[in-house]
């Protein structure tokens, strides 16, 4: 199995190093030359077998026989063996066609846990292989840190620094994140604003000779094996809903398009999936790309599903590369003129391609709280926001009336209280691994926005740093 960048002017890898390099030396993405296939009666075969077992099947043609089976399902058992359900990723029925996966039983609450649990292991497993450290640099504006620092915790090979802006994030956030006590993590409360938390993050790469000497790195959203990791769940769903004989449809909350993508990735492995519905919410240059063939930026506005807030859908780049043929050229030309004009657009035959698998869908804020409310009073099921948007996108989608329609649940409503209890009047309660939150030990360091500061206290503590030194 190998590797090509959307760009083309990278060099094709193997697993090992796509999985360290994440983004391409071209500034493409990595994608599978060729899909892996499964026929029916092998997809047939998956029905009742453990979320791990299906996880190894569909994953191991991807590593080219850089892993060793056996190794690899220690691998996987021992990073979905942190979900607090023997499930993984349970099915919840909310009518007579439409269930919700929950993908938020793991340590963060949030679906970002099935790829970054498994992304963390790989890392350790490849970089132990090889003898080599890594220090994992990252700013957080306060949702997604805890994900990264959970799945790089107490890992042998890995140090992590994620700074946060100190007081502007929740205090259930600041807590998921500094009361993971481990050695290797360092949390920073950063005297200044997400902005320069991110601009530090990118200095500290951009200074070269820092970045090779803490062998820097990081977990980001295009990493291939975090698409590879989101593929499993497809199968999952889709085996225990009857699939291959019975037609499944997914809506998917979308923000980076790196979820549905996994789906898209299901679907061109042989898996039967009627529609791939991209939820949106105010955020919404998905949803007019899938109207209009035209990709344009628009200011980020906040919303209740802060997750989606997000203004260029960077996983977008790998649907691009297939509907252009595969041209890398033309998908760097359509990206310089995105960076300089801020949109360009697909032909009417490639848009008429992407609408045979997907359709848009926006749901704006009124919308997202009625969905709440409407669930919680027929069900008596809290949606957290980012849900929430997903189940009204399947409630207008033209869909025959014989396909099950799956909602992807990115988030538990324990991780979006205020929303979810405006909406309904219930505050929902944290599960009982995050009980003791509020009472954990803490640990972080408050920094000014220096960079040299940040960077005296990274080679502080990089154990890459020390054994370079
Ligand atoms: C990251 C995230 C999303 C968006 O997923 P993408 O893969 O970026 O499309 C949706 N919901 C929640 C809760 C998230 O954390």
């Amino acid at each position: 199995m190998k590797y090509v960048s959307t760009r083309g002017q990278a060099p094709v890898l193997g697993f090992e190093d796509v999985l360290l390099a994440g983004l391409a030396r071209d500034g493409g993405l990595y994608v599978p030359q060729t899909w892996p296939q499964f026929s029916a009666d092998e997809i047939r075969a998956m029905r009742g077998l453990p979320y791990s077992e299906i996880a190894v099947r569909v994953m191991l043609p991807f590593l080219g026989g850089a892993i060793a089976e056996d190794e690899f399902r220690t691998i996987v058992e021992d990073a979905y063996a942190t979900f607090d359900h023997a499930a993984v990723t349970p099915l919840v029925q909310l009518d007579q066609r439409t269930w919700v996966l929950e993908l938020f039983h793991g340590p963060t609450l949030a679906f970002k846990d099935v790829a970054l649990q498994l992304l963390g292991r790989l890392f350790d497993h490849v970089l132990a292989k090889r003898g080599e450290r890594v220090t994992i640099v990252g700013a957080t504006s306060g949702d997604t840190g805890s994900a990264a620092i959970e799945a790089c915790r107490d890992r042998q090979n890995v140090d992590i620094f994620i700074m946060h802006p100190k007081g502007r994030t929740s205090e259930v956030q600041r807590r998921q994140m500094t009361s993971v006590l481990s050695d290797n993590v360092h949390n920073i409360a950063l005297h200044g604003t997400f902005d320069d938390c991110q601009d530090l993050v990118k200095a500290m790469f951009n200074d070269v000779a820092f970045r090779d000497r803490m062998g820097l790195s990081a977990v980001n959203s295009i990493n291939w094996a975090r698409i590879m990791a989101q593929i499993v769940y497809y199968f999952t769903a889709a085996v225990a809903l009857g699939a291959p004989d019975r037609k499944i449809a997914f809506t998917v909350p979308t923000g980076n398009f790196g979820n549905v993508y996994a789906a898209y990735g299901a679907r061109a492995m042989g898996l039967p999936v009627e529609k791939l519905i991209v939820g949106s919410n105010s955020n919404d240059i998905l949803a007019r790309f899938f109207a209009s063939g035209t990709m344009s930026a628009a200011p980020v506005v906040p919303t209740l599903s802060p997750s989606m807030d997000i203004q260029i859908s960077s996983n977008f780049e790998r649907l691009l590369f297939d509907l252009l043929g595969r041209d890398g050229a033309a998908v760097q030309e359509s990206m310089d003129r995105f960076r300089a004009e801020g949109k360009f657009a697909v032909t009417d035959a490639q848009l008429a391609e992407a609408l045979t698998v997907f359709a848009g869908h926006r749901v704006d804020e009124a919308g997202t709280m009625a969905t709440i409310e409407q669930v919680w009073g027929e069900c008596g099921y809290l949606l957290d926001p980012h849900t929430a948007v997903g189940v009204a996108s399947a409630e207008t989608a033209a869909l025959d009336p014989d396909v099950a329609v799956v909602v992807l649940a990115t988030a538990h409503p324990a991780k979006f209280p205020d929303a979810v209890e405006k909406a309904t009047g219930r505050r929902p309660e944290l599960p009982p691994r995050l009980s003791d939150l509020y009472v954990r030990e803490e640990r972080l360091s408050e920094l000014p926005n220096e960079l040299g500061a940040v960077q005296a206290f990274v080679a502080a503590r990089a154990r890459a740093a020390k054994e370079a030194a």
